[in-house]
């Protein structure tokens, strides 16, 4: 049995104690001194869930192209340059990405991520292949390979996936769109969708849809935020990505209103996803948050809109967390 002692963030906030575990599950979480020498000493916090992911695109980031830093040109559908790739590259290339970033989560304390995942039908299906020998947990939001409702088409999707995640409502046509939510619904599946991230969307056409959780909402209003936060939707943000385009969401205004906010790395080709460096670059932009409110968006708050475990430190919970250094957040150790 090991031990790993320090601070120990809980959904009641922060006690300081230690967990005994094995391989495979935490036997003690107990308050006071540590019995044995610990193997880690730290912050403890539970395993991260990456609320935002498209680890499809992974393979574009070894390419070392020079992306156009431009939302439409790149990433929407159906001719941005990242379809235009998506479609042209083998399997192997893209499951070894995917890979690549799958092992990037694990080794940064990842252990659930919520993918929007491109290419219909066979997109899934690649997924499933690269996650095979991983030992992490996938939401899959799939999407249409066209961008209209066949029902068949969503029927295995839904079977195949969590859900379904859309580029935005900007690049679909309106009655498309509500054909494939209300069958989403109907499933009670989760549905989720980019919203306003480089030019403000009608915010009464984006609560129609109901979704689970909305992607970026830089552009949106304060009266849009207000809006979400009063119908409860949760928006995950990708600070990074956004970065990349010169975009950055409204820290500020999303604290003042109170919006519940995850947060996610986006596309696998902009950055690795690796949730420390997106929690460190949030910090560098926004001291408002404090280093424990966003652990809290990358564990707590997140397993909960995701509906995950969320009574994950006591005793007989998988031994899923992580230990950190409190004032760098550098990994000290990662449970396996
Ligand atoms: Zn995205």
């Amino acid at each position: 049995m090991k031990y790993v002692s320090g601070e120990i963030l809980t959904v009641d906030g922060l006690t300081r104690g230690y967990l005994s575990f094995n391989d495979r599950e935490i036997v003690e979480f107990g308050k006071g001194c540590c019995p044995k020498k610990p193997v880690s000493k730290g912050l403890i916090v539970p395993s991260f869930v990456n609320a935002h992911t498209h680890i499809g695109d992974s393979f574009i980031r070894k390419k070392e192209i020079d992306l156009p830093r431009d939302v439409e040109a790149l990433v929407a559908p159906p001719v941005g340059l990242k379809h235009k790739l998506l479609k042209k590259a083998t399997e192997n290339e893209l499951i070894e990405g995917m890979e690549e970033s799958i092992n990037v989560m694990i080794k940064s304390g990842t252990k659930i991520f919520s993918d929007f995942r491109e290419d219909g039908i066979i997109g899934v299906c690649l997924l499933k292949t690269a996650l095979a020998h991983w030992k992490i947990s996938s939401i899959i939001l799939s999407r249409p390979d066209n961008m209209i409702y066949h029902k068949n088409e969503i029927d295995i999707l839904l079977n195949l996936s969590d859900g379904i995640g859309l580029s935005s409502i900007s690049d679909w046509n309106i009655n498309e769109l509500k054909k494939i939510v209300h069958h989403t619904k109907q499933k009670k599946k989760i549905f989720s969708i980019h919203a306003s991230e480089s030019i403000r969307e009608d915010i009464d056409k984006i609560l129609d849809l109901k979704p689970d959780f909305l992607i970026h909402m830089i552009k949106a209003s304060k009266s849009d935020l207000i809006r979400v936060k009063e119908n409860d939707i949760p928006i995950v943000i990708c600070p990074r990505s956004n970065a990349f385009y010169g975009l950055k969401p409204n820290y500020k205004l999303l604290k003042k209103i109170g919006n519940k906010i995850l947060i996610g790395t986006d596309n696998g080709m902009l950055n690795p996803p690796n949730l420390l460096d997106e929690i460190n670059y949030t910090i560098s932009c926004f001291k408002g948050f404090s280093k424990i409110d966003l652990l809290n968006m990358i564990t707590y708050d997140a397993r909960k809109v995701l509906n995950q475990e969320c009574d994950i430190l006591g005793s007989n919970s998988k031994a899923e967390f992580v230990v950190l250094n409190k004032q760098t957040l550098k990994p000290l150790y990662i449970s396996v």
